[in-house]
């Protein structure tokens, strides 16, 4: 539905009647818009910025069950989380992929190798498969080289899954378009009109955020889907705040740099929650951090000095011989996660379920995690159903993606990179490798991403942005230094007559790009990242 002009055509979409207006382009409303359209019903999605411009670009991008839930004796979230790992592990291989974990096991150091291995044989339970093995020192150092060895007893492996979050989001968009689904970007919802007979909210304004044009669109049900910025729409009918909004940042580094072949899981020196780092998408990622976000939602997220320092610490903690430095870091991000606000002194001890609330005819859903989305969605529809007079559609969890037609053998390109293309863009990875220019089938240096993509997603996938193509359709970003300036005159050859900017405009785009980079992507100013203590 993205073709060239496609916009011009919304005044006439947006006047349509619709059954249901999915307000919000993350997971959470991508997955509603896809189940809602599958079952009959007319749906559209509008997101205020880019699709998955919110959480669901900036997570630790694992599809998991999240073992520590497990301690926190939440085992249905735990157990639904592990299925749903397993259903788009074999649904979406190449865009939900297996990914094993290591968990050193040190002499005297917390949890110790019974008490991780409990949790897992639950885990392990939960996904009907067993994954967990406990190695002595001397292999563990192998499977998990440039760790300390003073004091190492063994350590443990195990398999979870990992993703690219954005993408995901577009793949699910995708299924939902094909599906009678339509996906807006740049279009908030700037306010909300209650029917006086039903008194469900069935109107809401929506201003294109490029032109400013304001709309009327109708619909039985409004689903507030706008995850952490869902208090703001609450309030808009009054309603006093009920989300605790917490960010959670990352750091990029080389994989050369910091070369992990397992993902290695610690706990922090300081404070004892977890960090992941492990090898994604031709870079480390290394997250996370889970504090209070008190700033103004409407400007994107950044990370601060402290977190940089928090992270570093975790670093020199598990990898004290890779001496790695500030100058390793090839670019940041911050996410703030829904979280329904339950007073807890420590923001890691608030849950992290999901919640669906009525409240004077605006179905609000929000809170969960990226990897149950299926379920938020199905959930929320559930909820929907009653104000939907005469819709009885089965609201059993079906397989997300369609199947899509296996890609040719002699492109050239290795299995990985072909069930990658296959996992991320579906049934059309066929047209994306079609229309490759010569040379566009090599990667990206220092990256997993073909030149191709620039090009495809630059003409199918409602880039209006230079940053929607560069952090989210792609995530050169976030894995290139200077978030791709040394790239960036070839990805203009690829790209600026794909989406029809003029020399003006792809000045404009680039200037605002770096702009936005330098604010949001790469570390503070050295000098307000405080000190972090090296490890004993
Ligand atoms: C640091 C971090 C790490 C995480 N790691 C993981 C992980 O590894 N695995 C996992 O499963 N989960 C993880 N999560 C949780 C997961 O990312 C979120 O639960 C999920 O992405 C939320 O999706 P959402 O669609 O509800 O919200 P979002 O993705 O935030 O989408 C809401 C959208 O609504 C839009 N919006 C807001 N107001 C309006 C309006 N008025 N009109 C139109 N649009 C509007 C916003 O622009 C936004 O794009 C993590 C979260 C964080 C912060």
């Amino acid at each position: 539905m993205w073709q060239t002009q496609w916009r011009s055509q919304l005044p006439e979409l947006l006047a349509r009647e619709w059954d249901v207006i999915v307000v919000g382009g993350g997971i959470t409303g991508a997955g509603i818009l896809l189940e809602a359209a599958r079952r009959g019903l007319r749906a559209i999605l509008v997101e205020q910025r880019d699709f998955a411009w919110g959480t669901s670009s900036r997570s630790s991008k694992l599809v998991h069950g999240g073992l520590r839930y497990i301690k926190e004796g939440k085992l249905l979230l735990t157990r639904d989380s592990v299925k749903e790992r397993e259903n788009l592990m074999t649904e979406a291989p190449g865009l939900v992929d297996p990914q094993s974990f290591a968990f050193a096991d040190y002499e005297g150091r917390k949890p110790g190798r019974w008490m991780f291995a409990a949790g897992l044989a639950i885990y392990d339970w939960m996904a009907g498969s067993s994954s967990r093995h406990y190695y002595p020192a001397g292999e563990f150092r192998m499977l998990a080289p440039h760790i300390p060895e003073k004091d190492l007893k063994g350590g443990l492996c195990y398999t979870d899954a990992k993703t690219d979050d954005a993408r995901l989001v577009m793949r699910v968009l995708q299924e939902a378009v094909q599906a009678g689904g339509v996906a807006v970007n740049y279009m908030a919802v700037t306010g909300l009109l209650r029917d006086a007979t039903s008194n469900n909210v069935n109107s809401v304004t929506v201003t294109d955020a490029l032109i400013s044009a304001r709309y009327q669109a109708r619909a039985k049900v409004v689903i507030n889907a706008t995850g952490a910025w869902a208090d703001g729409l609450r309030k808009l009918q009054g309603q006093a705040p009920k989300l605790r909004p917490l960010r959670g940042s990352h750091l990029t580094l080389p994989q050369w740099r910091l070369p992990v072949a397992q993902a290695v899981s610690l706990m922090h020196p300081a404070d004892g929650r977890p960090v992941f780092i492990f090898p994604w998408e031709g870079v480390t990622l290394v997250g996370t951090t889970d504090v209070d976000h008190s700033e103004n939602l409407q400007v994107e997220a950044a990370i601060t000095p402290q977190e940089v320092s928090y992270l570093m610490q975790a670093l020199h903690f598990q990898f004290p011989q890779l001496a790695l430095t500030l100058d390793d870091v090839i670019a940041t991000y911050a996410g703030v996660r829904p979280v329904i606000d339950t007073g807890k002194a420590d923001p890691s001890k608030e849950g992290r379920d999901h919640a669906v609330w009525l409240e004077d005819g605006l179905l609000t859903v929000t809170g969960g995690k990226l990897t149950t989305f299926r379920l938020i969605a199905l959930d929320a529809l559930k909820h929907a159903a009653a104000m939907l007079p005469g819709w009885h559609a089965n609201l059993d969890a079906q397989p997300i993606f369609r199947e899509s037609k296996p890609l040719p053998h002699n492109l050239g390109l290795n299995t990985y990179q072909t069930q990658r293309l296959q996992g991320r863009y579906g049934a059309a990875a066929v047209e994306l490798i079609a229309c490759a220019h010569g040379g566009e089938l090599e990667v990206i240096g220092g990256t997993d991403t073909l030149w191709a993509e620039l090009r495809w997603c630059a003409r199918n996938e409602a880039v209006l942005h230079l940053e929607d193509l560069l952090l989210r359709r792609t995530r050169l970003g976030l894995q290139l230094r200077g978030g791709g300036i040394d790239e960036m005159a070839h990805i203009r050859k690829i790209c600026q007559t794909e989406l029809r900017w003029s020399d003006d405009q792809w000045k404009a785009e680039e200037t605002a790009y770096f702009a936005l980079w330098q604010r949001c992507y790469q570390l503070p100013s050295r000098e307000s990242i405080p000190a972090w203590q090296h490890a004993a």
